[in-house]
């Protein structure tokens, strides 16, 4: 066993600059993160301080400027677009504040979609898209379109999407951002119950209750990272009921 076991994110000297004519716009400038499976992490800091910017390069959706990053043992920093899109599907469940699902296509196609990009057959990606939703209390809302659904509910058939081709890793952009209070408490509720059973999930938010429910808090400022809890600051073990 080596002591790298466990260790599901290796991110060491992040930089991701953005060319803003003439000029550079540094939006991270050399961000250190490890994380360990099954851990739930928040990454906190004011609008633009660079969370979405860390997300997107933790989450194989961008590359940095420079820096390495191991994810799974993979260093994916030196990837094409087209392997970073396989990393992206095989490993990574996204939510984002705006849901982001096809409006023509119902709730459980719309769950189906990582796994037709997966190729898995239809019957058996029906059968994990129905256990997606009935996993999250919608199994009788599968055939509904999005707009028949509450925004909540939304949210969480986004959850069963991001879930539903068992991903290392879930990563969520103000997941709770366009909710009420009440609702953002169950979809809330709902990742810390997914953390409890396994899930490793980093939630970005500007919203100090929302990050409560992580276990680790990371504070962002002007693209670095201004303090890591490391955990030792946490709430909330268990799940609320
Ligand atoms: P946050 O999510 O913390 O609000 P972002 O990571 O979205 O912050 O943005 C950090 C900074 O980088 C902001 O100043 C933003 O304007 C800038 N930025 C983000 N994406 C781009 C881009 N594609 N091109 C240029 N600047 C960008
Ligand atoms: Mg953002």
């Amino acid at each position: 066993m080596s002591e790298n076991d466990g260790i599901l994110i290796d991110a060491r000297g992040l930089v991701k600059d953005y060319p803003m004519g003439e000029e550079v716009y540094h939006a991270l400038r050399g961000v250190d993160l490890t994380v360990r499976r099954g851990e739930f992490i928040a990454i906190m800091g004011p609008s633009g301080s660079g969370k979405s910017t860390l997300l997107h390069l933790l989450g194989c959706l961008d590359t940095p400027t420079s820096g390495e990053y191991i994810l799974d043992g993979t260093p994916v920093h030196a990837l094409s677009h087209d392997q970073l899109a396989e990393v992206r599907n095989n490993k990574i469940g996204f939510i984002f504040q705006s849901f982001f699902l096809l409006p023509r296509a119902n709730a459980m196609e719309n769950v189906e979609l990582p796994l037709i990009y997966a190729k898995i057959p239809p019957a058996e990606r029906h059968q994990k898209a129905l256990e997606a939703l009935q996993f999250l209390k919608l199994g009788t809302h599968a055939r509904h379109m999005p707009n028949q659904l509450s925004g909540g509910q939304r949210q969480q058939i986004a959850i069963a999407r991001a879930l539903v081709n068992k991903p290392a890793l879930i990563m969520a952009d103000e997941p709770t951002g366009n909710l009420d209070s009440a609702t953002s408490a169950v979809i809330m509720d709902q990742l810390a119950g997914l953390n409890a059973g396994g899930n490793t999930i980093i939630l970005v938010t500007h919203e100090p209750d929302i990050a409560t429910y992580a276990k680790r808090q990371v504070r962002i400022r002007d693209g670095k990272i201004v303090s890591d809890d490391m955990g030792r600051t946490a709430k909330k073990e268990e799940p609320r009921a």
